[in-house]
């Protein structure tokens, strides 16, 4: 490896380490020190069952307080505010504030010092990073209350999937990033957490790992299990195959990757557990989750104000779009209208959850933009449901991935078992999702890497943005 990349994924595998203690490890912590999260997670646990006008006022108060705040205290947003001539004092709603220009990760990569507010110095700030989809890092700030409030929301969603701190929970994680030194990982688990975590470096899955995890599963018997999505269906696809059974955990929360239904439902099946989705990042923390009820993600609403848009304008009921982030807490580095490249639709609000909570609710439906493949006729297919659909119709394929470059052709990136595959078959399956005049080539691979972040990506489209009608980001 050259040393100029070494360096760069060392930092970012330190960072990324950080993050996870800070995730995984600190909510103990914090709960031991008593701190203001606490009171924080008593008003979440009564505001996520306030009227939807409560909420909307909430959220719209907590939304110009953000951007009023932004455009005095950030070099960035006052030049780009002014722009589109937002006025100081001046009350946005839902349909003002789409004049507000978007963020795109190159916006931050570019302007991350003018970002800032002047009211912190940096070093006050907790620095963070995620890696950007062409493998450059994303660096952004918190603020110190945010960390507070971010780790408040999570035990809020925790909450969801009956998860309390000091539970036994098995991390199922696939971040090779956070296995950087493992040694002080497991050091400091057993420190902080008094072996109530069991710690299964998901990076690389063979038969004889898998077959060490499911005897520590059986002694350690987690009440919950939080898991990479796509991970724990390799997992469990292993245990089925070999009629292996784990002792059930309470919950299963599922994160990172997309969870596709046919995959929860062998998950489910295999564990006999329930499974909780759940979607966030690491520049907000956690956005949306599932309840009991299981009909779409719970927005984190009180401190993400969440849009989903098609073009510049947002998307009707049941229209996937583009999801729009602002994060309505963190002072030191506000992110407004921050576009991440992850695609949802909502769910119609219209019919309340069954569980009672008012917070609104998402479908993660294709996962990230750059997932959706454009036919030759510019239809946009999900290329994620059709990897999966592919990969389990299909006898022979151990892994796959879609990948195009342009509009109305595709690759199928394969590795194939010892038994092959049959290449007309896959081709005739693809032709009907894809169309008849679909180019399509099937490229045979010894492994597909994931990314530096440890996702498994099923589809990537070099074009898809342009056509769901976003900028490059
Ligand atoms: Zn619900």
């Amino acid at each position: 490896m050259h040393n100029f990349e070494k360096k760069n994924t060392n930092t970012a595998m330190n960072d990324m380490y950080a993050t996870f203690v800070r995730h995984v490890l600190a909510p103990l912590d914090a709960f031991r020190q008593d701190s203001d999260h606490y009171t924080i997670l008593e008003k979440l646990r009564k505001s996520q069952y306030a009227s939807a006008e409560e909420l909307r006022e909430l959220s719209l108060a907590k939304l110009n307080a953000t951007v009023s705040y932004a455009f005095e205290h950030c070099p960035f947003y006052r030049k780009s505010f002014s722009k589109v001539g937002y006025q100081v004092g001046e009350a946005l709603d839902e349909k003002t504030f789409l004049k507000l220009p978007t963020l795109s990760k190159r916006d931050i990569q570019e302007n991350l010092a003018d970002l800032r507010s002047d009211e912190f110095a940096v070093e006050d700030l907790i620095a963070n990073q995620t890696g950007g989809s062409t493998g450059e890092p994303l660096k952004f700030y918190l603020d110190q209350p945010r960390a507070v409030s971010r780790l408040a929301a999570t035990l809020r969603h925790d909450e969801w999937a009956d998860y309390r701190p000091g539970d036994k929970v098995g991390l199922l994680w696939g971040a090779a990033q956070d296995f950087a030194d493992e040694t002080n990982l497991k050091v400091r688990l057993r420190n902080k957490l008094l072996d109530r975590t069991l710690v299964l470096n998901a990076v690389s899955l063979s038969t004889g790992v898998m077959t060490d995890y499911y005897k520590k599963l059986c002694e350690f018997q987690p009440k919950v299990l939080l898991a990479y999505a796509h991970t724990v269906y390799v997992f469990a696809q292993f245990l089925r195959s070999r009629d292996l059974k784990v002792p059930s955990p309470k919950s299963i929360i599922t994160s990172a990757e997309l969870l596709s239904p046919e995959e929860r439902k062998v998950i489910e099946e295999v564990f006999g557990s329930e499974v909780f989705d759940r979607y966030g990042c690491r520049e907000v923390s956690i956005i949306a989750s599932e309840c009991s009820s299981h009909d779409g993600l719970h927005v984190n609403a009180e401190n993400i104000y969440l849009e989903i848009l098609k073009g510049e304008h947002p998307a009707e009921k049941d229209e996937i779009g583009e999801i729009v982030l602002t994060d309505l807490e963190n002072r030191g580095m506000p992110l407004i209208r921050y576009r991440i490249a992850d695609s949802a639709e909502w769910v119609d609000s219209d019919a309340p959850c069954d569980c009672g909570r008012t917070l609104p609710r998402i479908r993660i439906t294709g996962g990230r933009v750059n997932e959706f493949l454009v036919t030759a006729n510019d239809r946009l297919v999900a290329g994620t449901a059709l990897t999966i659909f592919l990969s389990t119709e299909i006898p022979g394929v151990a892994q796959m991935q879609l990948y195009q470059k342009e509009a109305g052709e595709v690759t199928v990136r394969v590795v194939a078992d010892e038994s092959g595959v049959d290449e007309a078959t896959l081709k005739a399956k693809a032709h009907s999702f894809l169309g008849d005049d679909m180019r399509i080539t099937i490229e045979y691979k010894e492994y597909i890497p994931r990314e530096v972040s440890g996702k498994y990506r099923f589809s990537i489209s070099e074009v898809a943005s342009e056509y769901i009608g976003k900028r490059e980001s």
